[in-house]
């Protein structure tokens, strides 16, 4: 069960994620592309809920050692990282971290659980609502907070999950979710995970990884702190988006697949309890495929236009101008005359000539498109 053969030598070892849901999966889905070698080949999928990983010409005892190592390796700073520095998961919960994380430090134990769990779709409906195990960590699954609670009438009840699929989870916060962080005292943050229904290679995921988990993305990611708190959630996910290196934004638009930024918006109250305030799922595929033509434009007269995006976006920020960094975001995704009017008018009024006039006569080409 699990391993298929095909065409000739050639071994597919086939892993499913449970169905917890969307943000649940990517980040298990995460946790596990995350781990696997550079050399492997691999396919990932997502349709109906769940992803399938397809992995070539690996055993299982190497797929379930590279996790092990991968967990040997980031223990420390996964703890570090969600108790200490996010406070996404509470100083009481230490231990059991601690023990999840240690018991998955040996290749046996996953390669056990992956044979039982992993191998066939639809290990959720054996956990979840009502179900014993590890209560979820409120921001692995964030429909079950306060806001959604209300929203949909869900009776607070436990959502039991196994040890593999709780520190494969906190594996793939740690390498895919991007928290951005409100200056203190406030206590708020956004964390946005990118994630996909269609299918992907496991090369676009992993340098996607690396880009987000990158000294330079992370500085960014600061920068953006003093204003995160005026811009709303979808602002703020494009213009990250911007700063993606070229090779990178091609590959996720040139994949087989639908992206969408799946994007909480969390508090931490009084003794490191983490509230949700919001859970958004923003759709980024025409945006990336304005950034596209706007490296094409780039290509063809050397014009840096991403460049200027990325620059004037940084002047408005800092002059507060946050309605027009809106309209500018707006009219990338829409591409439509009046946004791009509304979008020009504002920047031009408030930047005046310079990088802002040059910028809005490339934004016009955008507008021929479909
Ligand atoms: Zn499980």
């Amino acid at each position: 069960m699990g391993i298929t053969f095909c065409r000739g030598e050639k071994m597919v070892l086939k892993l499913f994620t449970p169905g917890h849901g969307a943000f649940m999966d990517s980040l298990i889905m995460y946790g596990l592309v995350s781990s696997l070698p550079s050399d492997t080949k691999c396919r990932v999928s997502c349709i109906a809920g769940f992803f399938e990983i397809n992995i070539e010409n690996k055993t299982f005892q190497e797929v379930a050692s590279a996790i092990a190592g991968n967990i040997h390796g980031h223990a420390e700073s996964i703890i570090s990282h969600l108790i200490d520095n996010l406070k996404v998961v509470q100083k009481g919960s230490r231990g059991r971290l601690e023990s999840y994380l240690n018991n998955h430090k040996q290749p046996e134990i996953i390669a056990d659980n992956l044979k039982r769990f992993y191998t066939s779709p639809g290990h959720a409906q054996y956990e979840g609502r009502y179900h014993k195990g590890q209560h979820v960590w409120l921001p692995f699954y964030p429909h079950l907070g306060k806001y959604f609670t209300g929203e949909y009438k869900y009776s607070p009840a436990n959502y039991g999950v196994c040890p593999t699929c709780i520190t494969l989870a906190a594996l793939g916060f740690y390498k895919a979710a991007i928290p951005i962080r409100f200056t203190p005292p406030k206590t708020v943050s956004h964390i946005i995970l990118l994630s996909f229904e269609g299918e992907v290679s496991s090369e676009t995921l992993a340098n996607m990884l690396v880009f987000v988990g990158s000294d330079v993305f992370s500085g960014l990611v600061n920068e953006l702190r003093p204003m995160v708190e005026n811009l709303p959630l979808t602002t703020l996910t494009y213009f990250l988006l911007a700063n993606f290196t070229s090779p990178l934004i091609y590959m996720i638009h040139e994949s087989k697949a639908i992206w969408t930024a799946l994007s909480m918006t969390l508090d931490i109250v009084k003794g490191q309890v983490v509230q949700i305030r919001g859970y958004e799922e923003i759709s980024i595929d025409r945006y990336l495929s304005s950034l596209v033509h706007l490296m094409q434009i780039d290509k063809k007269y050397n014009i840096d236009s991403i460049g200027k995006l990325v620059t004037v976006t940084k002047r408005l920020m800092r002059k507060g101008e946050t309605a027009a960094i809106e309209s500018l975001y707006k009219f990338l995704n829409t591409r439509s005359y009046i946004d791009l009017y509304s979008s020009i008018r504002q920047i031009i009024k408030v930047l005046e000539e310079g990088p802002g006039k040059s910028f809005c006569e490339e934004l016009v080409c955008l507008t021929q498109l479909a």
